[in-house]
């Protein structure tokens, strides 16, 4: 069964540096103060009310917990021991660098009921870290990954794509770096120039090109099919659209409220250019829960059908896997996916 995710965004906290891209209190949409012991139970509680039975996780997203002081982490993983305990919560995740944790921290907050550290490492290339201002290197990363997955706790790791000097091809190596050292499941962020950012400054003094949203869209397909084709799954694709992260406060970059169904939608709208010959009518099934992404924004990959002279008949059959589209041709009828039946090269990005 899924577990229902209790957010808590505890922003800059416990953050020593000032990466170039980040306004944290943007990111996470908080302001920054730590739950305090009360407000902790008041929202696992409210949640805890309508989860419908379903296990509940406490997450600390944003900031860098592990780089609290221990008595501000203790303070905030303490009111769930008698919750853990007693089975109201099912687990833990906390976010943080890779060279603020190591093996003992790792001990610990497994033993506080910590099941899941996200890991910003966001490259593995050390050129683009520093020119970045991460303040660590590649092997930082790799150091806290082995940690992570020695002690059996679920490991997530953050990308990047698109920081200073980063290009496709080291994107890419970063993608499968973090695959081959053992990440579980990845957030993949394309870069966005956010106001009043180190970053921003670099932008518009010329020192900076972003990723135009085009070219992170068909940079992000060719990640996401490699993570698929690892089988690690990629659970958000571009930062969440909330309060205080929108079109006014992105200046550049490969920005969209809704990038990860952009780019899935596109995947589906390539199989369909690939797989039907132009002036035909076909129907085409999907999973249930692909349906929007198969018939794109604004019915957009049906449009771009039609403007080739398909008539395309949707629908939907819930035995396909949500990668693949069945497509009848006549009296044919083939099933595709967009893991390995389309091929994305990175010269095309
Ligand atoms: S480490 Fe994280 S919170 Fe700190 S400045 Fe960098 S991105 Fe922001």
């Amino acid at each position: 069964m899924r577990s229902t995710t209790i957010p808590f965004f505890i922003s800059h906290q416990g953050c020593p540096h000032t990466c170039v891209f980040c306004d944290q209190r943007l990111i996470s949409g908080a302001e920054g103060a730590l739950p305090t012991t009360g407000q902790i139970e008041e929202r696992i509680e409210l949640w805890r009310a309508t989860s419908e039975n379903r296990p509940l996780e406490v997450a600390f997203f944003g900031g860098t917990f592990t780089a609290l002081p221990k008595e501000t982490q203790a303070k905030l993983l303490m009111p769930l021991q008698p919750l853990l305990d007693n089975g109201t919560l099912a687990s833990v995740r906390i976010s943080t660098r890779p060279d603020c944790i190591d093996a003992e921290q790792v001990a610990w907050l497994s033993k506080l009921g910590v099941r899941t550290i996200e890991l910003g490492v966001q490259s593995m290339d050390d050129a683009v870290l520093a020119s970045s201002g991460r303040g660590h290197l590649a092997s930082a990363s790799l150091s806290a990954i082995g940690c992570i997955k020695k002690l059996g706790v679920n490991l997530g790791v953050q990308l990047m794509p698109g920081l200073p000097g980063d290009t496709p091809v080291s994107s890419l190596h970063s993608l499968e770096q973090v695959i081959a050292a053992g990440a579980d499941f990845l957030r993949i962020y394309p870069t966005v120039v956010l106001r009043g950012t180190e970053l921003a400054r670099r932008y518009l003094s010329g020192d900076f090109i972003p990723l135009s949203l085009g070219r992170g869209v068909s940079l992000c397909k060719l990640l996401l099919q490699r993570a698929m084709q690892a089988g690690v799954p990629v659970i958000r694709i571009g930062l969440q659209a909330e309060k205080g992260l929108d079109a006014e406060h992105v200046l550049a970059g490969c920005w969209h409220p809704a990038l990860g169904q952009l780019v899935r939608s596109q995947m589906y709208s390539d199989l369909l250019w690939r797989f039907i010959p132009s002036g035909r009518s076909v129907t085409v099934s999907c999973h249930p829960t692909r349906l929007s992404d198969l018939v794109g924004m604004n019915r957009s990959n049906l449009l771009s059908q039609t403007g080739r002279g398909v008539q395309t008949k949707v629908a939907l059959d819930a035995t396909l896997h949500k990668e693949e589209l069945k497509i009848k041709i006549e009296d044919k009828t083939a099933i595709y996916s967009i893991i390995n039946d389309i091929t994305y090269s990175i010269h095309e990005v």
